[in-house]
């Protein structure tokens, strides 16, 4: 068998894997699993293109060094990669991941080039068009995916303003983009191979697309950041796509698609949990200045101490914790976890009620506490948990915000109304653990905190529910489920 069908074989078997990875990752108990297929596929794919770099190279003048120069570059892209993955905080996950995004478009811009390069010098016949076309697309793609992900990475480490940029007309310059776009692509196509006039189209669409992929993301207000992370997923999978037409690897055009149409699913996941639709997103301005409904007065808050939550919880029969943000950034989940056991161990049921964009990731709260043990099966999504809370003594909000605003379904006035969000406050009692009266990523105000039945334990996420673990053991045990009122402060 000859080096090109054995890569052939393990690229299909490669791909095969990641078909299984995202089976896997699509839920808890097989995640683990899915990461393994996944791993196991990149490292097939790796060995099997090395291999194929060297069977080429060997037989090429100056081919070993090519041969050198491709393995220092895993090498040093390897251990960058291990170094950054080590020392990530859980909270800086969405800006690697768009900075992990950018990459892949930057990649694709150059493949781009280099495919411009070549084919201009190696006359492709008939099929020059098509290959035209890959050129374009791929630049295209590539260039809107890197820099709009650089803005959504510089959004999400807060070192933008989240508030998007609000260009007079900023629709007709999306839509004229796009037409520009498509022109240039026709016009790269007709003008000759190699000749200074497609060089210098080429440029004007890179340089195109650059400006769309900021000016996309740099729109976007802060509320729909979630989609956009989904979406520069998405587009960086069709970018590995389009360099895989472009080299003519077969495993990077099914991997390209595998990451672009999974990631578009969940752009279509996220803007259903925000009641969107993927074109509003793109018109932007969802959740950006609060205008004259987030000067609303809502009242006064109440505080509460964790000795008194230990009582509240000791007498209830029923608890749901709804987590957000603010127990990653305070990386809460053990002692959760912990007051979880404790209070199970009472006879109490306790759930946790999980809203789709709570955090700055998908699935980022899932995470958080299958990495310190929750049960998987007490961990509900916001659809299957929101009409119990009704029948729920005590909520505890644990560093949760925009998605628990009730603003969102009772003030159409509010910049996140029409979002669904985990509906708490029908619950008996309601704690909400946060370290000022802040507003959330949507920076909107949220009258949760001045109902009747809420109340603000001020303080680290971690330190309060470590405080209320201890003040546990001494609440003296309670028969029954008799609700406990402890006295405000
Ligand atoms: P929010 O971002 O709305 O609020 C988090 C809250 O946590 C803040 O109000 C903050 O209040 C509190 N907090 C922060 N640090 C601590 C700490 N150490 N201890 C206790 N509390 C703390 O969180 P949600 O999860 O409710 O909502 C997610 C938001 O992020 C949504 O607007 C969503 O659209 C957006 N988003 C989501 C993405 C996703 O994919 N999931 C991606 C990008 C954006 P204080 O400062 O007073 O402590």
């Amino acid at each position: 068998m000859d080096i090109n069908s054995t890569t052939g074989a393990v690229y299909i078997v490669a791909s095969l894997l990641f078909v299984l990875s995202l089976a896997g990752l699509s839920k808890h108990e097989s995640a683990k699993n899915g990461l393994t297929y996944g791993i196991a596929g990149m490292a097939m794919a790796l060995v099997a293109t090395v291999a194929l770099v060297v069977d080429v190279a060997t037989d090429l003048d100056g081919g070993m060094i090519s041969v050198l120069l491709t393995l220092a570059a895993i090498t040093v892209g390897a251990v960058i990669g291990l170094w950054r993955a080590r020392i990530v905080e859980m909270t800086g996950m969405p800006e690697l991941i768009a900075l992990l995004h950018s990459f892949v478009g930057l990649a694709a811009v150059a493949i781009g080039w280099n495919g411009h390069i070549e084919g201009s010098h190696h006359a492709l016949g008939s099929l020059d068009n098509i290959h035209e076309a890959e050129v374009a697309i791929g630049i295209f793609i590539g260039a809107v995916t890197f820099t709009g992900s650089i803005v959504a990475n510089l959004k999400l480490s807060a070192k933008m303003k989240s508030a998007p940029l609000m260009l007079p007309g900023k629709n007709v310059v999306n839509v004229g983009s796009l037409v520009l776009f498509a022109i240039l692509t026709i016009v790269y196509a007709a003008i000759d191979a190699g000749s200074t006039g497609q060089d210098v189209v080429l440029v004007v669409l890179t340089v195109l697309a650059l400006a769309l992929g900021w000016h996309l993301v740099a729109s976007i207000g802060g509320g729909d950041m979630p989609v956009v992370v989904s979406m520069l997923n998405s587009y960086s999978g069709w970018a590995a796509a389009a360099s895989g037409f472009l080299l003519s690897n077969d495993l990077l055009i099914v991997t390209g698609a595998l990451v672009g149409s999974s990631g578009a699913y969940l752009s279509y996941i996220m803007c259903k949990a925000m009641n969107r639709s993927f074109i509003s997103v793109i018109a932007g301005g969802f959740g950006i200045e609060a205008g004259p409904g987030g000067e609303k007065d809502y009242g006064e808050h109440r505080e509460i101490h964790a000795d008194a939550v230990a009582e509240l919880l000791a007498g209830a029969s029923s608890v749901v914790i709804t987590p957000g943000y603010g127990m990653a950034v305070a990386q809460a989940q053990y002692p959760v976890a912990d007051l979880t056991a404790k209070l199970r161990a009472k006879g109490v049921n306790v759930r946790f009620g999980i809203h789709p964009v709570a955090g700055r990731l998908p699935g980022h709260m899932n995470v958080l506490l299958a990495e310190a043990k929750v049960p998987y099966d007490i961990v509900l999504e916001m659809d299957e948990i929101n009409d119990d809370f009704d029948s729920t003594d005590v909520v505890l909000v644990i560093g949760a915000n925009d998605t628990v605003n009730p603003a969102a379904s009772e003030d159409p006035s509010s910049p996140i109304a029409g979002m669904p969000v985990l509906k708490v406050w029908n619950a008996h009692d309601v704690i909400v653990f946060k370290r000022s009266m802040a507003t959330g990523y949507a920076g909107v105000q949220n009258p949760l905190f001045f109902r009747d039945n809420s109340q603000m334990l001020f303080g680290d996420a971690k330190e309060r529910v470590e405080d209320i673990v201890r003040a546990l053991d001494r609440v003296p045990e309670v028969s029954g489920a008799a609700i406990h009122r402890p006295a405000l402060v």
